[in-house]
Parts: C-alpha cells; sequence; structure tokens
C-alpha cells in the first residue's frame, strides 16, 4: 500500500492511497466520522432567558458550535465519575449578554471558558437580543464521538472516491460527441488525439461510453485505489483525524487479532472457547 498524494485545498484534504480496497479506505472515512473524540457543549444550564428563543433552542445551537482544545479531558465514560461529570472530563463555558439600548447579536466568541476548550470560530451566531433582553446561561462541554450525536462529528465532509479508469479504443474517429456531452469536463482533442485531462474529476456517470456511436470509450474503476477527501470543522487538523483514524483502526485490529488467537489457542487445546 502507498499514499500516492496528499493534497490540501482551502479546508479540504485529498489522499490518494494506493494498494488498497476502497473498502479499507472506507473504514477511515467511517471512523473518522463516527469514532473520534472531539468536545462539543452537552449540557446546559439556563439561568435566565429573556430572548424570543426557546431554551432548548439555544441549547441546541449552543452545541453545534465547533470547539478546539479539551485533549487532557478524560473520556466520560472512563472517568472516575462514571459519565456524570467532574472537572477531569467537563470544561464550562459561560455565557452573559444584556442588550442595554439597542438590538444586538450575539456571537460564541462571547463564550467564556474556564479551561482549554474554544469555539473555533468566533463569528457563529447565537441569539439576537432586542434591547432589555437578557441571556445568562453556563453550558458544559466534554468529549464524544460522531456515533452518539452530530455534534461530535469533526468533519463537514468525508468522501472516498474510487479511482476512475477509462480507456478508448482504436475504433475512436475523433468525433467529439463524448467530449461535448461530459459534464465533468474529463475528456479533451488534443493532437489529434482523445486524451483524459483530468480522471479524478470524472464521476464514473458513463455518459461518455452511452453516446460514443463506435463503442470506442469504456469506463471503470480501479478497485485498488481510492481518494479520502476530508474537510475538518475545525476541532482538529485534517491531517491529525487522518492519524488519529489510523491509531483508531490499528488498535481495534490489535484487540481482534488478540480475540482471534484466544479461540485459537481455545481451539488448539480441545475447549470451546466463546468471547464478546
Ligand atoms: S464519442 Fe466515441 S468515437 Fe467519438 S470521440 Fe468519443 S470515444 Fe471517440
Ligand atoms: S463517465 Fe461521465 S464524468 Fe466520466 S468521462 Fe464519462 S461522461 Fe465524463
Ligand atoms: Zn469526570
Amino acid at each position: 500500500m502507498e499514499v500516492e498524494s496528499i493534497t490540501s485545498e482551502n479546508d479540504k484534504l485529498h489522499v490518494i492511497i494506493k494498494g488498497a480496497h476502497p473498502a479499507f479506505v472506507n473504514a477511515i472515512r467511517r471512523i473518522i466520522m463516527a469514532d473520534l473524540y472531539i468536545p462539543a457543549i452537552d449540557k446546559v444550564y439556563i439561568a435566565e432567558n429573556t430572548s424570543v428563543l426557546y431554551d432548548e433552542i439555544i441549547a441546541h445551537r449552543l452545541s453545534m458550535i465547533p470547539l478546539r482544545g479539551g485533549e487532557n479531558l478524560n473520556i466520560p465514560e472512563k472517568c472516575s465519575c462514571n459519565g456524570k461529570g467532574c472537572p477531569f472530563c467537563e470544561v464550562a463555558l459561560s455565557l452573559d449578554v444584556e442588550a442595554k439600548e439597542n438590538f444586538s447579536i450575539v456571537y460564541s466568541g462571547r463564550l467564556k471558558s474556564e479551561g482549554n476548550v474554544y469555539p473555533v470560530n468566533n463569528d457563529i451566531p447565537i441569539v439576537k437580543l432586542n434591547a432589555g433582553q437578557k441571556i445568562s446561561l453556563v453550558a458544559y462541554a466534554r468529549l464524544g464521538k460522531g456515533r452518539y450525536h452530530a455534534k461530535w462529528q469533526p468533519v463537514s465532509i468525508c468522501v472516498v472516491k474510487y479511482e476512475p479508469v477509462i480507456s478508448i479504443n482504436e475504433n475512436c474517429d475523433l468525433c467529439g460527441i463524448c467530449v461535448e456531452k461530459c459534464l465533468k469536463k474529463v475528456l479533451e482533442i488534443k493532437e489529434n488525439k482523445l486524451v483524459v485531462k483530468s480522471i479524478w474529476a470524472c464521476s464514473l456517470c458513463k455518459v461518455c461510453e452511452e453516446v460514443c456511436p463506435k463503442a470506442a470509450i469504456k469506463v471503470s474503476y480501479n478497485d485498488r485505489s481510492a481518494r479520502l477527501t476530508l474537510e475538518t470543522t475545525g476541532s482538529r487538523t485534517n491531517e491529525e483525524l487522518l492519524l488519529m483514524a489510523c491509531n483508531y483502526l490499528a488498535q481495534r485490529c490489535g484487540e481482534l487479532r488478540e480475540i482471534i488467537k484466544s479461540i485459537m489457542e481455545g481451539v488448539s487445546n480441545g475447549k470451546e472457547n466463546t468471547t464478546n
């Protein structure tokens, strides 16, 4: 297996992995989406809310604000508090704003953290306050993972794409129909030849195959290569998420190997062995 290319573009990371089945790359994608611990607001105590939004809506809006930090926090399920919440597994963020005379928008930057957990972006609107309205609350952030709730999902995009393979045979008479019909502009005629100019732009729609009057073009995919694209919400960098996912996969494979080993030892000792 080899990583052929890693490219960053804005907040996105593209990684082309060769020599591995796309299902393997998809396992990494699923881990990133569901199994990595990042912080998010999980409890909100509202002391005062005279805004037009219900408490529940404000709590929901707070929970969806991407947070960074929290690397030193305990995982709540493994904390000595048994997940009830304590300073080792939670960080408090308070919000206390009153719109005195003018209408004002309360942004995520107004949250005051009592630990090392902060909003990724200070410009996320939480609520609008009219003159005289007030909001006062304490929110608690804790680590969680995407399989518990979308607020703990560390990516806004995480997709795997098969590597397209386009073959053109000698029947091609350069009529150009496929070039014209391809919405992704993958093909072009250059120096009297039909060529693929951007293979990863191909969506595998096979329109070119359908419109070709000579059956000269064939589209398939390489089942030993795939591209993983991810875009972080900002709680961890794309590179950190990728490494965290690889470590998690290695750890789970290690656990599986130990279970299989103990079953095999049981079988060779003539015992029946079952395990969860
Ligand atoms: S439509 Fe067929 S024949 Fe025409 S350029 Fe494309 S591959 Fe060649
Ligand atoms: S499969 Fe679709 S996207 Fe790919 S080259 Fe053909 S028409 Fe273009
Ligand atoms: Zn705790």
